[in-house]
């Protein structure tokens, strides 16, 4: 999704808890709020219209969901490639096939401690674990069989 220039401005107000007036541009095309907030001084005369809130959040929704779809495409794209199994031969091979949690069960799965650098990781940011373990942090996804079976993780964090 290409970001929104927000090159039409359209002057607006909301009225605080306190019943004061503040005013901000929202932006006509994508209906995202334009920071920083206006002093009154500032506005020069213009007329403010009362801020849409209800088309910024639809707006937020619809961009996080497009933003979401977009990085669980790249994610699952990434757990098929050759790359992320070479990942995964190496942090089997540095957790010598042994569950970190319980140091007792065979690894299954190898485990993103973080996606910060997802698609690049580093061996730190991977962790191998029994199918158990794993469940137990990811308790509301269901794990992908063929994925398993070739140590990829395929639980998509929310
Ligand atoms: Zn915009
Ligand atoms: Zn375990
Ligand atoms: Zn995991």
């Amino acid at each position: 999704m290409s970001e929104c220039t927000h090159a039409t401005r359209i002057l607006r107000f909301k009225i605080d808890s306190r019943g004061r007036y503040m005013y901000i541009y929202q932006c006509g095309t994508c209906h995202f709020r334009i920071e920083p907030w206006l002093k009154k001084s500032c506005l020069d005369g213009q007329r403010a219209t009362p801020f849409d809130v209800q088309a910024e959040s639809e707006a937020k929704q619809r961009h996080y969901e497009a933003r979401r779809r977009e990085w669980r495409s790249r994610y699952e794209q990434h757990l098929r490639s050759d790359k992320w199994r070479e990942i995964c031969r190496l942090v089997k091979r540095r957790d010598r096939g042994i569950c970190q949690e319980c140091l007792e069960s065979v690894g299954e799965h190898v485990h993103h401690l973080t996606y910060e650098r997802m698609g690049d990781e580093l061996l730190s940011d991977l962790v191998l674990l029994c199918r158990g373990c794993h469940e137990e942090i990811h308790p509301h996804m269901t794990v992908d069989r063929e994925a398993a079976k070739s140590f990829t993780s395929k639980w998509i964090p929310q």
